[in-house]
């Protein structure tokens, strides 16, 4: 037997006991004739004690860090005791003593703060995984899918496979495609998501379906997206919206709980996409602080919904009445101001509110500077656009984003382009919320984001496309606008104008501090609807039937109304994790590049294997 007891499982009931362990050697001291090492595994680490019969052959066999070792003795109780290990109370009185395998030395050190960069801890993931604040990940991930596995199970959820080698899938994103040997010249695509098979699932009658699976999308990468993803994907039928927000808002407490021990009691805010967008400047708020935007001008469309939303709330004026002609350029010429009040902050200096002119200047935030009205305790107004405004102006302008005179908070105004200006602010918001403390780590808020439009104009293709995907169904009462209206449209200037704008999809995201933890939607189930779909995204008839005759065909012999939405495992799993980096929570990530630095790949594959699948390279690179 290798091991009687684990690295982490030895207590002061034991002393006395005889054992057997094995792991990897993490440090090694000497102390004259005594030896003492840490035995490192899976489980913990355990303090062995090699006295000075064994210290001779430790000085012949001398192991090294990470060396695997087994060694038999006593358990004893330890002389100085190490409150931060469980097996802290004990050691290990060393009797035999066997190397099990060297080691040669470790490229980093591996414990949790290593002295490993990101690329050599990628190129030695192996070693990497070792380090418990890896380990410690790895172990939340499997947490968490065995936690929402229980969930699903308990409320009749199976789980179905479904083929990666498929063809495609939109999602929105490019497909990864697989050339076919034996249909030379055709190809697979892998999944965006197994979105169509859920769907036809439903058709087949297995109204409860739930899949923790790979997906895949060729995109441009950033800190928090792979180009291998996994989703927690499921799909219901009989069901409305409010079913499926009830059953996965249940989901994720369930979650919460048993992962994190958080008793998340409170009712889950829910906000329209108008609402969100106008409020915070995104769709997927950070709820966990207010300081939401005042808009004094913009080019954002007003719906009907979001006026009488709007007339609600005090102050809030998006006409530019308040700030145009006042002689002050900027204003009067942007097409959208913006501003939130920054609680607090009205005696910042100089040098402070410069520091924020430049980091609103940075290419990613994009703005040409910043406009600030400090509202002072003793309750007069300080701007640096006094110039052009009263300060009976200035109070109406601060009076829009909800400040008060004498409340001490400093006013941001950023001006230009409507989407730019409203990405800054949405920014800006959230990077004052963590210089002021106000998104807090262990503080979780949940959000539910209604109401999405239901296609969005792609300016660069003169088109209307999915916002989420051409499954989706609009609101039943906007069925009829998509119905009796022509989709194709002439040019950009005129898509705002456009009605389908104005549709609106049974879609809905689950937001948890500002990211997205999951999102889907109510399907169309009749083929008639889905075809007009197809053709408002610009598809002729005969395209369609190309590319989802299958789906057309299936709704055609009972489609059970349906509905569904998948989660982001990985991103969920960093949340509770604390972080906001996907990739220490993927035992085998891509680096930023979507290269895998372990393996090396992808890779070049031989001459042979390019003929076999009737493949010829064009010079790409270098490479022909
Ligand atoms: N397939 C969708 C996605 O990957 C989720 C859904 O609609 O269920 O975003």
């Amino acid at each position: 037997m290798y091991r009687t007891h684990t690295c982490g499982e030895l207590r002061k009931e034991q002393i006395g006991l005889s054992v057997t362990l094995a792991g990897w050697v993490q440090t090694v001291r000497k102390f004259g004739s005594i030896t003492f090492i840490d035995l490192r595994d899976r489980y913990g680490i355990t303090q062995l004690l090699f006295g000075e019969e064994l210290n001779k052959e430790l000085v012949e066999n001398p192991p090294g860090r990470e060396f695997v070792i087994q060694v038999k003795g006593v358990v004893a109780e330890r002389a100085s005791k190490n409150p931060q290990l469980a097996t802290g109370d004990i050691e290990i009185k060393v009797t035999h003593y066997t190397i099990l395998n060297a080691s040669i030395t470790p490229p980093f050190t591996i414990q949790d703060d290593t002295d490993g960069g990101d690329d050599l801890r990628m190129k030695y993931r192996y070693l990497d995984l070792r380090r418990p604040a890896i380990r410690r990940n790895v172990e939340l991930r499997y947490a968490v899918g065995r936690a929402v596995r229980d969930y699903l199970h308990q409320h009749q959820f199976m789980d179905i496979e479904t083929p990666f080698l498929i063809k495609s899938t939109p999602e929105g994103a490019r497909d990864f495609v697989v050339p076919s040997r034996m249909n030379p010249g055709q190809f697979y695509a892998l999944p965006q998501s197994p979105q169509t098979f859920k769907q036809l699932l439903m058709v087949s009658g297995y109204d409860r379906y739930y899949q923790i699976v790979k997906c895949f999308r060729d995109e441009d990468l950033r800190a928090d997206r792979q180009p291998e993803f996994t989703q927690i994907d499921c799909e219901m039928s009989f069901v409305e919206q409010e079913d499926i927000l009830k059953m996965f808002e249940g989901m994720v407490k369930y979650v919460f709980k048993t992962v994190k021990n958080i008793d998340y009691t409170d009712t889950i805010a829910r906000m329209t996409w108008e609402q969100a967008m106008w409020q915070y400047g995104n769709d997927k708020p950070d709820i966990r602080f207010g300081m939401t935007i005042g808009n004094l001008k913009s080019a954002f469309r007003l719906s009907a919904d979001a006026a009488a939303w709007m007339g609600g709330k005090s102050g809030i004026v998006a006409t530019g009445e308040l700030i145009n002609g006042a002689g002050f350029g900027v204003f009067d010429n942007a097409e959208t101001v913006l501003a939130i009040a920054v609680p607090g902050c009205s005696e910042y200096t100089r040098k402070q509110t410069d520091e924020l002119t430049d980091w609103v200047k940075r290419p990613q935030i994009g703005m040409q500077g910043l406009v600030y009205i400090k509202c002072n305790a003793d309750g007069t107004f300080k701007s640096s656009v006094d110039k052009f405004y009263s300060e009976e102006k200035l109070k109406a302008i601060a009076g829009a984003t909800g400040a008060k005179p004498g409340d001490r908070s400093l006013i941001i105004l950023l001006a230009g382009r409507e989407e730019r200006t409203r990405k800054a602010m949405s920014e800006l918001r959230l990077e004052m919320g963590k210089r002021l403390g106000f998104r807090k780590e262990n503080e979780f808020k949940l959000l539910w984001v209604l109401d999405f439009p239901l296609f969005e104009y792609a300016e660069d293709d003169n088109r209307w496309v999915a916002r989420h995907h051409p499954f989706t169904s609009p609101k039943p009462s906007d069925i009829g606008i998509m119905i009796n209206n022509n989709p194709v449209i002439e040019n950009a200037e005129k898509y705002l104008e456009h009605p389908y704008n104005d549709i609106k999809a049974n879609a809905y995201d689950l937001i948890l501090n500002g990211n997205e933890l999951g999102g889907g939607s109510i399907r169309i189930y009749q083929r008639e609807l889905q075809e007009k779909m197809f053709a408002a995204l610009g598809m002729s008839p005969e395209e369609s039937m190309h590319k989802f005759g299958f789906l057309l065909g299936a709704f055609e012999y009972g489609a059970p109304p349906h509905g569904g939405l998948a989660f982001g495992l990985d991103r969920m799993v960093a949340i509770l994790g604390g972080s906001e980096s996907i990739r220490d929570f993927i035992a085998f990530p891509k680096n930023n590049s979507g290269r895998d630095v372990m393996l090396d790949a992808p890779g070049t594959i031989d001459e042979r294997q390019l003929e076999e699948l009737a493949i010829k390279l064009t010079n790409v690179g270098g490479v022909s």
